[in-house]
């Protein structure tokens, strides 16, 4: 945390070189000694200090100052720092107004000036009032502050994205938090462009993209070297255990990831069926414990950049960035997973990141405290959110287009969703609409028999309904089949023929696509089993068709 702030305020340069001095033989340990020569100054570092969340200890103010008296500043400053010890530097002359003071802006004291010496003078007063400072002080949150409109998509797309990569954050609602309004005020902003994010030690950005908070944050946006043998696309599991894999096996190796390391995984509040973790973990524990392996190996991850296209050059393979640029390697991972698919319902669209949510259950399922939310779809992201929201939720209601869940769901799942009191499943449902003004306020829930609509109060809608393949990026190069989804080994033989174009004495690898030296992982790939383990699984076995293949590759 950085120090709390003793701020010296006096228009007399000779004067406040000796204040600050002193103060800072006495408590420079301890606090930050700043200074202003007028009042105005002193305000701005003032606001500048709150937006930044640093404390302030102390104000010693002269009261004798062209255009703002001690005591007038001290009126706006405490308004932004209500803790603050106040003591005035006053002459004879003051003496009427500095007691005037104590009940105007609750002034703790007055020193005469002179003060020498200060071992006398100054620092028994100051010393008690900030001993008497630090008992009450709470020591104010030291990360990151999301100022915004629980309602506002661009509000839910920050909170998102710092959420998924593991970055702590404050969230403040400028609804229902006073002080999230005063720090817009300090800020300069009128509201209309939210959320506001203030970084400690750092600047304060309006509506940040994804790329300005990860430069904020620290997060490597640029590749470190023009050329690697291995480069993954995609940091969910398949992604991360290649890198893992590859870098601890010698490769240099790049993964690149569009959103947040932890792909789909990443977004689930528990798995309990992944080996070696009998009593279950998050998807963000998971997560962290992967990008910290890969890290160590000595895999680099870029985040959060998307790859765009990819061109062949034997024997190189090139991957295009989103800002154009391009990376270069031997060998290719696909590891791109797959994306919710978008449900498709009147209003839908319009309210979508204002209680209509894709997938986004663990960053705004507090928000749901006591509140009445639904889930659709009946897959296991389904049923796990689904839990998890009931923790906080006053009811949940799950919309299932089929008969029932057991079909699609895991059957723990299922069981501790029919005896959970706070969930309610209703089959053969799905959305027909749904309406509110600025949020989320209703959804019209169809019944599949009968036609029938009917309307229900919510406050937040969930939807887990399918996934569709991210692949269009390859879609020039890699063969893909009708879905998307991309064919590897046996699955790219036609009547026991090579693709086209191959040029390799060898068939196609087992999850080598139609491109020899790029491989598909994971959920992206055809007939793939859609798990954690199997996308683990498939991320390191790929490593090994890597290391064939570039055992053969010309230099
Ligand atoms: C909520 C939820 C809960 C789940 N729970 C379980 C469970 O309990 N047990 C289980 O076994 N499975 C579970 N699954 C399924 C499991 O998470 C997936 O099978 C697994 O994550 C697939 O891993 P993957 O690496 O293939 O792809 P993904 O996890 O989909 O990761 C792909 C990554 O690629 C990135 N990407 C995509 N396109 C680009 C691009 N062009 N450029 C850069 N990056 C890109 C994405 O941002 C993403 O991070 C769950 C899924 C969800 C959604």
């Amino acid at each position: 945390m950085e120090k709390p702030v003793i701020l010296a305020v006096d228009d007399e340069p000779a004067v406040l070189s000796a204040v600050a001095r002193d103060l800072r033989r006495e408590y420079g340990a301890r606090y930050r000694v700043m200074r202003a020569d007028s009042g105005q100054t002193a305000l701005e570092i003032v606001r500048e200090l709150k937006l930044r969340n640093v404390p302030v200890a102390l104000f010693l103010v002269d009261q004798r100052m062209p255009l703002m008296s001690g005591v007038e500043f001290l009126e706006e400053a405490i308004g932004v720092f209500p803790e603050a010890k106040r003591v005035l530097l006053t002459a004879y002359a003051d003496t009427e107004a500095a007691i005037r003071a104590i009940n105007d802006v609750g002034l703790n004291h007055y020193l005469m000036k002179p003060w020498d010496p200060p071992e006398d003078h100054l620092y028994p007063v100051l010393t008690d009032l900030l001993d008497d400072w630090q008992v009450s002080f709470a020591p104010p949150f030291e990360g990151i502050r999301v100022v915004g409109h629980q309602w506002s998509a661009q509000s839910h797309q920050v909170k998102n994205f710092l959420a998924r990569n593991l970055v702590p954050y404050q969230w403040m609602d400028v609804e229902i938090d006073g002080e999230a309004r005063d720090l817009l005020e300090l800020s300069g902003s009128d509201g209309s462009r939210l959320p506001l994010v203030l970084f400690p030690h750092g600047p304060s950005l309006v509506q940040p993209t994804n790329l300005e908070i990860a430069n904020e944050i620290g997060l490597k946006t640029r590749p470190g070297l023009p050329f690697y043998d291995l480069v993954i696309v995609g940091a969910g599991p398949a992604g991360l255990a290649a890198a893992v894999y590859g870098a601890s096996e010698g490769l240099s190796t790049l993964l690149i990831e569009g959103e947040a390391p932890g792909g789909q995984a990443g977004t689930s509040s528990r798995i309990e069926n992944y080996l070696g973790f009998p009593s279950g973990l998050s998807g963000g524990d998971l997560t962290r414990r992967a990008v910290a392996q890969a890290s160590r190996f000595g895999a680099e991850i870029l985040t959060p950049l998307q790859t765009t296209g990819v061109r062949l050059q034997d024997p190189y393979r090139f991957v295009t960035l989103t800002d154009g640029s391009e990376v270069s390697c031997h060998t290719l991972l696909i590891s791109t997973g797959v994306s919710y698919r978008t449900l498709d319902a009147p209003g839908i669209e319009r309210l979508a990141g204002a209680g209509v949510y894709y997938g986004a259950a663990i960053t705004e399922a507090l928000a749901c405290q006591d509140k009445d939310v639904f889930v659709v779809g009946a897959g296991n992201s389904a049923g796990q959110a689904a839990v998890y929201l009931s923790r906080f939720a006053r009811s949940v209601t799950m919309l299932v287009r089929g008969e029932s869940l057991a079909r699609s769901m895991s059957h723990y799942l299922v069981a501790q969703i029919e005896t959970h009191e706070k969930i309610t499943v209703l089959a053969r449902s799905s959305v027909a609409e749904v309406k509110g003004d600025a949020s989320l306020e209703e959804v019209v829930i169809a019944d599949a028999v009968t036609g029938d609509t009917r309307s229900a109060p919510a406050y937040a809608l969930f939807i887990f309904i399918g996934a569709r393949p991210r692949t269009d990026w390859v879609a020039d190069l890699v063969e893909r089949d009708s879905a998307g989804f991309i064919p590897t080994g046996p699955g790219v033989m036609r009547d026991g023929q090579r693709p086209r174009g191959w040029g390799l004495d060898r068939d196609p690898f087992l999850l080598e696509t139609s491109v020899p030296g790029i491989f598909a992982a994971g959920d992206v790939r055809q007939r793939s089993v859609k798990r954690i383990a199997s996308a683990v699984g498939e991320g390191s076995m790929a490593v090994q068709f890597v290391h064939q293949y570039l055992s053969r590759v010309p230099e």
